[in-house]
C-alpha cells in the first residue's frame, strides 16, 4: 500500500475539520428524527483520535484500525458508536488476512461493511449509515477490478458517498431512532449518512493531495 500509517495525523485532522464545519446542519439532522446527539457523540470519538495521533503512525494498519475501532466504541457511544468502532475493528482483522493491495482494500472494506451490517442488524435500505457505506464498498470493488486508477477511484467514491446521503431522504426508517417515526421519517436525510460521507470525503480529500 502506497499510503502509510504515517498519514493517520492529517486524516484525523480533517475528519475533525469536516465535522466542525457541518457540525449544525448534521445536527439539525439529528434533531429532525433523531435525538439530537449524533455530532457530539462522533466528536468524543474524533476528540479521542486526535489524542492518539502520534500513537498510531508507528503501527502498521491492521493494528492501527484494530485500535481506531477499539477507540471508537469506547468512546462515541450512542447506536453510532459501535458501528463505527466495528466497521474499524473488523478492517484490522479483515487486513491481517490479505495484501493492501487495491483489491486487497476493497475486500477488507467489504468485509468490514459486512461486520457493520451484522452488528446493526440492519441493511441497505434502511436510511443510515449503511446506505452511504454499502455504495462505497461496491465503487472500491469495481474500481478494484476494473484497476481504475487511485484518482479516479477517490473521486467516484466521494460523489457516491454524496448520493449515498441524499438516497436516505425518500427512504423510510426502519433501524435506529428515526424508525419511531415511521412514515414521518421520509423527506429528512439521515445523520449518520452524512457524517459518514463527510469523513469519507474528508479522507478522499486528503488522499487525492498526497503524491504518491
Ligand atoms: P443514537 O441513535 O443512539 O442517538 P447516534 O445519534 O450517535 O446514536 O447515531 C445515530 C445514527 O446511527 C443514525 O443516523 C444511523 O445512521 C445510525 N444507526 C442507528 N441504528 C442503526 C442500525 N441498526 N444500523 C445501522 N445504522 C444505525
Ligand atoms: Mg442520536
Amino acid at each position: 500500500m502506497i499510503f502509510t500509517p504515517a498519514l493517520l495525523p492529517r486524516l484525523i485532522e480533517a475528519i475533525a475539520t469536516a465535522i466542525e464545519t457541518n457540525a449544525e446542519e448534521v445536527t439539525a439532522l439529528d434533531q429532525a428524527i433523531g435525538d439530537g446527539d449524533h455530532v457530539i457523540n462522533l466528536q468524543r470519538g474524533i476528540h479521542a483520535l486526535m489524542a492518539q495521533r502520534d500513537e498510531l503512525v508507528g503501527l502498521d494498519w491492521p493494528t492501527a484500525w484494530q485500535k481506531i475501532g477499539m477507540t471508537l466504541m469506547s468512546t462515541i457511544g450512542g447506536a453510532s458508536g459501535s458501528l463505527f468502532g466495528t466497521l474499524f475493528v473488523a478492517m484490522g482483522k479483515a487486513a491481517r488476512e490479505q495484501p493492501l493491495t487495491q483489491q486487497g482494500f476493497a475486500a477488507i472494506f467489504s468485509q468490514a461493511v459486512a461486520a457493520v451490517k451484522q452488528r446493526g442488524r440492519s441493511d441497505i435500505g434502511e436510511k443510515t449509515l449503511l446506505d452511504v457505506l454499502g455504495p462505497v464498498a461496491d465503487a472500491l470493488q469495481s474500481a478494484a477490478t476494473n484497476a481504475t486508477a487511485c484518482a479516479a477511484m477517490l473521486e467516484n467514491v466521494a460523489d457516491t458517498a454524496v448520493a449515498g446521503v441524499e438516497s436516505t431522504r425518500d427512504m423510510l426508517a426502519t433501524k435506529g431512532r428515526a424508525a419511531f417515526l415511521e412514515e414521518r421519517s421520509r423527506g429528512h436525510i439521515d445523520a449518520g449518512a452524512k457524517t459518514t460521507q463527510l469523513m469519507i470525503s474528508a479522507v478522499a480529500g486528503v488522499l487525492l493531495t498526497t503524491p504518491a
